[in-house]
């Protein structure tokens, strides 16, 4: 415990007198010992997310290029910004409506009526959040009982499952079955999904288009969703952050539409990947009054509102022009085909995707070629030794016998430079391969992901 702290950058030593500060630091080690016992059993339900300990371990190593984590490297459109200056110099800067501010909500309402096929009532349907985290977590808070069930699938947004164990649910996960030569798209396996299904069960959550995989859900897939959920008497969370990033004339459908459905979804959605924002965590549900009116409960004691000039902003974000979306899907086109043909020529064989901004890259036989047994070896390989950094897979999934390949996913939402410069170390990979490189043990020397966790 005392190294960590010591080697823990947020506790500023320099703050302390020399002499001291070995006296100080063990004493706050052990008081920081006896604490442990203090701490909920709740939090060691769930290890640290990979993503963000890759992004701990690529600052180890300057000058990496950290390709983990899906913040976007640009900023949010100029109006949207001037909205929230504007926002801030006119007195929007206190608690609004703790379920957002009406003229959001009815902004909401009118954008996503159409979309959503039925007259969306602001004041009944729709609740403002601290982005979409705190949305699913409200409304997970809202639904969850002791030992009841959610259903998800695998690969999964690594959020999720803190939001269910924390709320005394229990995760079940139905495998999406990864693209192959003959099938090249993420499938769903309907009877899985049918045989995950308990008594206990009482939530599918859904995340479309879906991080890690780029998969898009189809209208087919959707409908065999709803048909398990009217079939079980479910409700579905469908986390559609990702609805505007599409790819290749793909459409994204919300499970609210399938006939059947709005009576029983909660759909969220927000405004940190659509506008690039993700600093600014405002985000949203529409769901049924009964739905909404629990998630609003949940909400105000949680988070009290989500902050005030960026609502304000979000009221101009719900008018952008269908032009701006346009724009938008074609920034993020270029940026994955400059990304996959880097990864592709450094034998990361990405797998086809349909939206999002995640590459999933095959790297079995690259492992195979350089030695390395796994996707967390792998990973440290690309930071130590090549400077590129990637989430190992196995952080989306449980780990599959039937199917035994290693992924790695790259987000590509960086500069265009940033992925160029990523392509010029990867070519270095290249050239170990073609080589005949083995990986040795010093090029693993040094901390790894595994103690960033
Ligand atoms: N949902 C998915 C699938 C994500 O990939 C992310 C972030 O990467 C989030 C939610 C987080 O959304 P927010 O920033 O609105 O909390």
């Amino acid at each position: 415990m005392l190294i960590t702290l010591v080697n823990n950058s947020r506790f500023n030593t320099n703050a302390i007198p020399q002499q001291l500060q070995s006296n100080a630091l063990l004493q706050f080690g052990q008081r920081q010992s006896k604490l442990d016992s203090k701490i909920a059993q709740r939090v060691s339900l769930v290890t640290p997310s990979m993503i963000r300990a890759v992004s701990r371990l690529a600052e180890k190593y300057p000058g990496t290029v950290n390709l983990g984590q899906g913040t976007p490297a640009d900023d949010p459109p100029k109006v949207l910004i001037q909205a929230a200056k504007a926002a801030l110099d006119n007195g929007h800067n206190q608690y609004t409506n703790v379920w957002g501010i009406p003229e959001f909500r009815q902004a909401i309402a009118k954008k996503y009526s159409p979309k959503l096929g039925f007259a969306i009532n602001p004041e009944e349907h729709v609740t403002v959040t601290c982005g979409v985290t705190e949305a699913v977590f409200s409304a997970l808070y809202a639904l969850i009982n002791k030992g009841d069930e959610v259903v998800m699938f695998e690969p999964r947004y690594d959020n999720y499952l803190p939001a269910v164990v924390w709320n005394g649910g229990k995760t079940k996960y139905v495998p999406l079955l990864p693209p192959t030569d003959k099938t090249p798209r993420w499938q769903l396996d309907a009877q899985k999904l049918e045989a995950a299904i308990t008594p206990k069960t009482k939530v599918i959550l859904l995340n479309s288009p879906h991080n890690p995989s780029g998969k898009v859900f189809t209208k087919q897939d959707l409908e065999q969703i709803a048909a398990v959920c009217k079939k079980h008497d479910l409700i579905a969370i469908t986390d559609e952050v990702y609805e505007h990033l599409l790819f290749d004339h793909k459409k994204h459908i919300s499970l609210a539409t399938i006939p059947g459905m709005k009576e029983r979804t909660i759909t969220v959605s927000g405004l940190s990947k659509a506008y690039d924002a993700t600093g600014w965590r405002v985000a949203w549900t529409v769901a049924p009054k009964v739905l909404t009116d629990a998630i609003k409960k949940t909400h105000d004691f949680i988070t009290l509102c989500a902050p005030g000039p960026f609502q304000q902003a979000g009221i101009q974000a719900m008018a952008m022009p269908g032009s701006y979306y346009q724009a938008y899907r074609n920034k993020y086109a270029e940026r994955r085909d400059v990304l996959k043909s880097a990864l592709d020529k450094a034998g990361l064989k990405t797998l086809p995707i349909e939206g999002a901004y995640y590459l999933m890259a095959d790297a079995t036989a690259l492992c195979k070629k350089l030695g390395l047994k796994n996707d967390i070896e792998l990973t440290d390989f690309l930071i130590k030794k090549i400077g590129v950094a990637g989430v190992p897979g196995s952080n989306f999934m449980t780990p599959n016998p039937q199917d035994a390949r290693i992924f790695i996913r790259f987000s590509f939402c960086k500069k265009i430079e940033t992925l160029k410069e990523a392509g010029q170390k990867l070519l270095q990979l290249q050239k170990l391969v073609q080589q005949g490189y083995k990986a040795t043990a010093s090029d693993l020397k040094g901390p790894g992901i595994l103690d960033m966790l």
